[in-house]
């Protein structure tokens, strides 16, 4: 019997698997060559959840629902997923397939004008996954819907305006490898697989160290070192972050105990990810570890990225003043990449900004770009925070931060790359 979702008129979820699933073993018999998958996502519907109301939500999902149908074929099958609406079309010519996504997500965006005359506009995005294709006849119904989620969810990570995604066979490689990467981070804690390395923080006038930044390290048994930046996002998908974070937290502290370095100005900062933040256990882990290991929480600095002020200020907002609360200080990382209005800089609680290092790579470079630097770093003067120089590689950069930037802290290659503690407490700031 078919089910059928009461919002949209379309099938329900289970309705429209066991379609899927009658789809799939007709290619597998032989009987039907293949069919592609396009799921829309509705995240944006659901983004304008705080703007639009309840009716006008459930309106906007009816008529989109609708122009969906009227655009698929009549041998489409169309269901409500959790957060998406999926079709599929059996016998779909691939080589239709880039005309016909643009035409449907043309169709789909559209001003939506309502019967009282008001006009809404969304930007939906369609993924599509063609089966066989690059999956293979042998994939079954459990590994297409595995595949098909996780390139939606990798497709939905990337900073891309792109509105028609299509799984092809490098999707299907870096998926593969994303899960061999999550089955190995799962264990990497229990393993004892990760350690943190520290990047001395130089003041650039006196030459002196004046404290670190903690950067995680991954060396799987398994799969060698793996950079941070592709292990910390996949951390974040499947939650395993939140053991990771304690640890570090942790490590740090306990590493801070044997720092041979701990002149009175001497801090260390420790990354922490959006999901974490709103999480809300940072403060209390913070709290218990640093009188655990007797660590001053004034010498920790807290470093989040300018993205995670995007949404949910609020949240963030109120973590960081928790932070506070517990004696540590703020800090504010890769300044300039992310898309913070200013409005918000002036409500957050913050110590510190530090100029991510695009801008650091441009110098000494053109006037203009020097005029720039400077102007981030009198308006993080003007917020009273410390601020800090990323990525300074050469002697040029740093001449140029003090002489004509006025910035007075700094890291970079050009110090010290990240080192394990043994080596960071051998460390001497070489003479420049
Ligand atoms: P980040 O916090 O902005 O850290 C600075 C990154 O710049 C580090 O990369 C560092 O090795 C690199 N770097 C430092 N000086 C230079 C330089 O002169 N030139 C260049 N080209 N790069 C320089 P790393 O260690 O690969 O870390 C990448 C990112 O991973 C970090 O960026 C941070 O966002 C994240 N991360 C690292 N450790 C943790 C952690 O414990 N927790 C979380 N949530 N994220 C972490
Ligand atoms: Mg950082
Ligand atoms: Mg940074």
């Amino acid at each position: 019997m078919q089910r059928v979702d009461h919002e949209t008129g379309l099938l329900t979820r289970d309705s429209f698997l066991e379609h899927l699933s009658a789809l799939h073993q007709s290619v597998q018999q032989g009987n039907l060559s293949g069919f592609h998958i396009f799921a829309i996502d509705l995240e944006p519907l659901f983004n304008a959840r705080s703007t639009l109301s309840p009716a006008d939500i459930r309106w906007l999902l009816t008529s989109l629902s609708q122009r969906l149908a009227d655009y698929f074929p009549e041998t489409a099958v169309i269901g409500r997923t959790l957060a998406e609406i999926t079709a599929v079309i059996p016998e779909h010519d691939p080589s239709r397939l880039g005309r016909f996504a643009e035409d449907l997500i043309h169709r789909l965006n559209e001003p939506y004008t309502t019967p009282d005359g008001r006009v809404f506009d969304l930007i939906l995005k369609a993924y599509i996954l063609e089966y066989p294709g690059s999956l293979g006849l042998d994939c079954d119904i459990a590994d297409i819907a595995r595949f098909h989620t996780s390139f939606i969810q990798i497709a939905k990570g990337e900073p891309s305006v792109q509105q028609i995604h299509v799984f092809t066979s490098q999707s299907k490689e870096l998926i593969a490898q994303y899960y061999d990467i999550d089955q190995h981070l799962m264990n990497a804690v229990n393993k004892n697989e990760f350690f943190v390395v520290y990047q001395p923080r130089v003041n650039l006038v006196t030459g002196e160290m004046s404290g670190a930044e903690a950067l995680l390290r991954w060396h799987s048994d398994d799969l060698g070192m793996v950079p941070p930046n592709v292990f910390i996002p996949r951390a974040e998908s499947i939650g395993v972050i939140h053991q990771i974070t304690p640890w570090v937290i942790k490590q740090v502290c306990r590493d801070m105990g044997k720092m041979k370095s701990s002149g009175p100005e001497f801090r260390v900062g420790i990354n922490l990810s959006p999901s974490c933040i709103s999480g809300g256990y940072v403060p209390d882990c913070l709290a218990q570890v640093t009188k655990a290991e007797n660590i001053d929480p004034d010498r920790i600095e807290l470093e989040i990225t300018e993205s995670q002020l995007v949404s949910r200020t609020d949240v963030v907002i109120a973590q960081l003043e928790h932070f506070r609360d517990v004696g540590s200080r703020t800090a504010l990382d890769d300044f300039g990449t992310g898309y913070s209005t200013l409005a918000t800089l002036t409500d957050i609680p913050l110590d510190i900004m530090k100029i991510d290092r695009e801008f650091i790579r441009r110098l000494p470079g053109k006037e203009r770009d020097v005029r720039f630097t400077k102007s981030i770093n009198d308006m993080g003067k003007a917020l009273g925070l410390t601020v800090i120089a990323e990525g300074i590689e050469t002697a040029e950069q740093a001449r140029c931060l003090v002489n004509d930037v006025g910035v007075h802290l700094g890291q970079g290659f050009y110090y010290g790359k990240p080192m394990p503690l043994d080596e960071f407490n051998r460390f001497e700031v070489p003479a420049h």
